[in-house]
């Protein structure tokens, strides 16, 4: 796991986040989706400096890893 992005990960910032403890940065791949985020309020992903570094180009990782 790397903490150090999971630090970096914006998702609290997200209207779609519900806190529940779970892991941040659902984008990782050893990061599993989320058990607590039901709908699609909206996706911060594309603004986060992780998806940048990673070169990852989706979003609602929370909801769908594909
Ligand atoms: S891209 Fe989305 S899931 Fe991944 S670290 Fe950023 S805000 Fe979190
Ligand atoms: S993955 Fe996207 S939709 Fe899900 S909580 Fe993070 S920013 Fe919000």
């Amino acid at each position: 796991m790397d903490e150090k992005l999971q630090k970096e990960c914006i998702c609290l910032m997200c209207p779609s986040y519900v806190k529940c403890g779970e892991p941040l940065a659902y984008c990782l791949p050893e990061v599993s989706i989320s058990q607590c985020i039901k709908s699609e309020l909206g996706c911060i992903c594309p603004g986060c400096p992780v998806q940048e570094k990673m070169g990852f180009d989706k979003d609602y990782y929370c909801l769908r890893k594909a």
